[in-house]
């Protein structure tokens, strides 16, 4: 198959991800919520990530590519299995991508299967309490195809199209803001934190780095440490995916 043709059905496949729900699922949550999550383990996430969230008490959720662990990024250095592991015991959620962070739209039902288990056996190998409940499209490409088997293995799955999650949502592609430097203001921040208090919603953030000097792909400790705060400041939890999806079916 052409490369072209391929990457037009691999658009069809992540719009109709984006489209077209498995089920209706409406949250039932008893106030608004907020999620930090942080993708492939930057390790300055790992450390001055977990550090700010854990500051207000909070916790927050890293999707982990077992392939990627202690692998140096062009980007960014790459947290390591300790820093995993770390992350865990200190009450932070690992989630789950692909092992070698492949896109599941390219992905068929065998190779999807594969990577979830191998991602799994990698991070239990490093502490067999871990639940691995939630899971984050790589890249952000969601797979139509491949949504009911992600539904079987998970409790959500992160996508990185923007808006906040209110009402009936797609537990299968859940919405989310970029809490990233080049990507996100402190207006747009505060007006999404509030849309999710005036629609009792679920505002999830995705980020990668953070550093002073952030990638095109993270934040800097002031951004995320102004978002914090102004959820705090409208009494707006800071819950883990897992934890908000409990409260989200209460
Ligand atoms: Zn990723």
């Amino acid at each position: 198959m052409n490369a072209l043709w391929s990457e037009a059905r691999v658009k069809v496949s992540h719009r109709l991800a984006m489209h077209v729900q498995l089920e209706h699922f409406r949250l039932h949550n008893a106030a608004p919520m907020v999620t930090f999550t942080f993708d492939d383990l930057p390790q300055s996430a790992a450390t001055l990530g977990a550090d700010i969230l854990e500051s207000y008490g909070a916790r927050g959720t890293f999707y982990v590519s077992g392939a990627l662990v202690g692998l140096d990024a062009p980007d960014w250095a790459t947290g390591t299995a300790d820093d995993v592991i770390s992350l865990h015991r200190r009450g932070h959620e690992i989630g789950c991508h692909t092992f070698s962070h492949r896109r599941a739209c390219d992905l068929d039902q065998e190779s999807l299967a594969g990577e979830i288990a191998r991602n799994r056996t990698y991070l239990h190998s490093l502490d067999p309490t871990m639940p691995v409940e939630t899971f984050a499209y790589p890249f952000g490409y969601g797979s139509y195809a491949r949504k009911h088997q992600l539904k079987s293995e998970f409790l959500t799955c992160r996508s990185i199209v923007p808006g906040v999650n209110s009402g009936e949502v797609d537990l299968q592609f859940l919405r989310a803001m970029p809490l990233i430097d080049r990507q996100m203001s402190r207006d747009r921040i505060d007006r999404a934190l509030h849309e999710a208090l005036s629609t009792n919603g679920w505002l999830i953030f995705y980020s990668h780095d953070v550093a002073e000097q952030p990638s095109l792909y993270g934040c800097s400790p002031d951004l995320m440490t102004y978002a914090m705060e102004a959820a705090t400041r409208r009494g707006i939890p800071a819950l883990t995916m897992a934890e908000a999806f409990r409260c989200a079916r209460a």
